[in-house]
């Protein structure tokens, strides 16, 4: 039968800057099973080298090392993991255990990399009664004498029943009594079957072992038995050997998440202040981001709304042929419009759900001893509808009275300041024009538009307008209500045909022109959209620098964790495992920035509404975008450390000061 353990002919150098160390120079030992071997020697000789490399730790640079008869230079990283997790135990001078966790989580802890499902924090009771420690099991690491916490340590390395236990210099930190009490700890599981493979310099230590090899300037000068071992057993088979290098994935997956997003929680709850710092871009970038989106949207939503007022499937005939429809309102267009041309629009069902003219012109008010120059707007009855003009104060005109010229007046908040003050103007006569009207409404206030004030105005019937005031027999202007904005476009057409038949203009007359209102509306939302560009490549820009700062912090984690990461790794984590420990704790980070910054932005923008009055409109779309992008900023910045983290050697991190 081969050895349970060989090595042949094993070298280990260290390259030191420009010196090399000769740590071992060709050793060969074989290890049967059940033996309880001591490694004794100088300090410097080579024992903790050999050890390392016989536990998987570290691997020969020359020679060859058969574990159960596999080469191990043929094995992966990961399998050597494999083997670690589930074939052996280690116990060091340092203990390492890790502080952040109670003893019964650090007892445990191999199971995570192992995949198995289970009860483990019951099995690490258990091991932690073997060691006479099952009163402490919520104690931290801190909160135990050196002797306990190695006794945690060899807890630790029994969870996963190994068949062997390695052990550099175990008590190397106790004094003499824990030391027994270690040793009598070690020649009990050896005597329940256990190969134990143990560096130490102490004679009396070396005395529980049935086999010392003593070791000089990396070789072994002698080898001796004292004892019998412990019994034998039999081999491990081909297929035994398979699953302990590979784990079974599919459940493995599963709990190693779960796992992972317990540490990382404790890992940042651990350093709370450092955490919310390197949360802090995050936080700002998603919390801008949410409260900018809010405030674009509110405004494009108060603009729609504001255009639903005015009306949005609003079709105007202008005489002229400029831009500047406000110019030409009044002033001699060449198009005079009359209420036949009203009459034939309204009459082109289905596209055109209502139509009316107007006149415009300028106009002198005078109430008692104050006058007003303004404008005048004669309207048709469903004017007040369509424009959304009907007064809060006051009422509409009847049909009767635009029918019959009447003398009524509907005025403007402007008028209304300039002539009445503070009084209400319902009920009294003013002078248009010298002549006296009724004033029966205050119109709603419109405010500008641009820099026209459309409260400056004085409505009357359009008749009254025409044939008592402005003394003209034709309308200066039609407002077409279209029956669906999807139509707009081929009504205008329509009209502009119907116009040019009616007037006997040539098509390329552009005496009168026809606008809409969603003209308008396109330039406005480009803007809008524009700004908000501007604020989302803002809110990039600071989700980039937050990356950057959690990066930054995930690799002074890295560097601080080192030891943590290589115990991890001789407890059997593999390269994926570590990259996922970190990428989830630097996504765990910047998710917990990113929910933060999303409270905080909506929040924000209830305040905007609430007391600046600003129109705000929180989108489930920005909400999903600022977590998904905190998840993305979590795992590209974070990935670098994590991966530095994960090509780290077992030895090499272990060693780390
Ligand atoms: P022992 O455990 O017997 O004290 P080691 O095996 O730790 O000895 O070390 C053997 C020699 O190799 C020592 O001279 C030590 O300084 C050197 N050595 C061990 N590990 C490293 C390392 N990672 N880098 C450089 N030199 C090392
Ligand atoms: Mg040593």
């Amino acid at each position: 039968m081969k050895p349970f353990l060989e090595l042949r002919d094993v070298y280990r150098t260290y390259q030191v800057g420009e010196s090399t160390v000769q740590a071992l120079r060709g050793v060969s030992l074989a290890v049967e099973q059940g033996e309880f071997i001591a490694i004794m020697g100088a300090s410097g000789s080579g024992k903790s080298s050999l050890l390392q490399i016989l536990g998987l730790l570290d691997n020969p640079d020359r020679g060859d090392y058969y574990f159960f008869g596999h080469d191990v230079s043929k094995l992966s990283d990961d399998e050597q993991a494999g083997l670690r997790n589930n074939l052996a135990g280690f116990v060091f001078q340092q203990f390492h255990l890790l502080k952040r966790m109670s003893i019964v989580e650090n007892v445990r802890l191999p199971h995570i990399y192992s995949g198995l499902k289970g009860n483990y924090r019951e099995e690490a009771i258990k091991r932690l009664t073997l060691v006479g420690l099952e009163k402490r099991i919520d104690h931290t690491p801190n909160q135990l004498s050196g002797g306990e916490q190695q006794r945690v340590a060899i807890a630790r390395a029994l969870i996963r029943d190994p068949l062997i236990i390695f052990a550099d210099e175990p008590t190397g930190n106790l004094d003499t009594k824990n030391s027994a009490e270690i040793m009598k700890i070690l020649k009990g599981l050896n005597e329940q079957g256990k190969t134990i493979i143990m560096v130490t310099h102490e004679n009396e230590i070396a005395a529980y072992a049935d086999r010392v090899i003593s070791m000089r300037d990396g070789l072994i000068v002698s080898d001796e038995r004292r004892g019998e071992r412990a019994g034998s057993f039999a081999g491990m088979t081909e297929s035994d050997f398979t699953s302990m290098t590979g784990r079974k994935a599919a459940i493995w997956k599963e709990s190693r998440i779960t796992g992972f997003m317990a540490q990382a929680f404790q890992s940042i709850l651990a350093n709370k202040l450092r955490s919310f710092l390197s949360m802090l871009g995050i936080l700002v970038g998603v919390a801008s981001v949410i409260a900018m989106l809010a405030l674009g949207e509110g405004a494009k939503a108060s603009m729609q709304e504001q255009f639903k007022s005015m009306g949005s499937n609003m079709l105007s005939l202008r005489g002229g042929s400029s831009m500047f429809h406000g110019a030409a309102q009044g002033s001699g267009a060449v198009a005079r419009f009359t209420f036949k041309d009203v009459d034939d629009i309204s009459k082109l069902s289905p596209l055109v759900k209502n139509a009316v003219g107007n006149i415009g012109g300028n106009v002198r008010v005078v109430y008692e001893n104050k006058n007003w120059s303004t404008s005048i707007n004669g309207v048709g009855f469903d004017y007040g509808t369509m424009r959304a003009t009907l007064p809060a104060i006051g009422r509409w005109f009847t049909r009767e009275e635009i029918h019959m010229r009447e003398k009524v007046a509907i005025v403007g908040v402007t008028v209304v300041r300039e002539l009445f003050g503070n009084t209400n103007p319902v009920g009294k006569i003013i002078k248009v024009n010298r002549i006296n009207f009724k004033v029966i409404g205050v119109a709603p206030p419109k405010g500008f538009s641009g820099p026209r004030d459309e409260d400056d105005v004085v409505i009357v019937p359009v008749t009254t307008a025409m044939y008592r005031v402005l003394g003209k027999e034709y309308l200066s202007g039609i407002f077409v209500e279209v029956s669906s904005p999807a139509l707009i476009q081929q009504t205008k057409s329509t009209i502009d045909v119907l116009i040019r038949k009616n007037h006997h203009l040539k098509d390329d007359d552009d005496s009168f022109n026809i606008r809409d209102m969603t003209e308008i509306q396109q330039m406005l939302t480009s803007t809008t959209q524009t700004m908000s560009l501007l604020l989302g490549s803002i809110a990039a820009i600071s989700l980039v620098v937050g990356g950057i700062g959690i990066m930054n912090i995930m690799l002074v984690s890295v560097t601080e964790r080192t030891r943590e990461i290589g115990l991890r790794k001789s407890i059997g984590a593999r390269k994926s495992d570590i990259m996922l420990q970190f990428l989830v704790e630097s996504v765990g980070m910047t998710l917990s920035g990113g929910v933060i910054g999303i409270l905080i932005g909506i929040g924000t923008s209830f305040l905007l509404s609430f007391f600046a009055g600003w129109a705000v409109k929180t989108s489930i779309f920005s909400i999903l975008l600022a977590s998904v992008f905190s998840v993305m900023t979590g795992l590209f910045f974070g990935l670098w450390p994590a991966r530095k983290a994960a090509e780290l050697k077992p030895v090499e991190a272990l060693r780390y000061e």
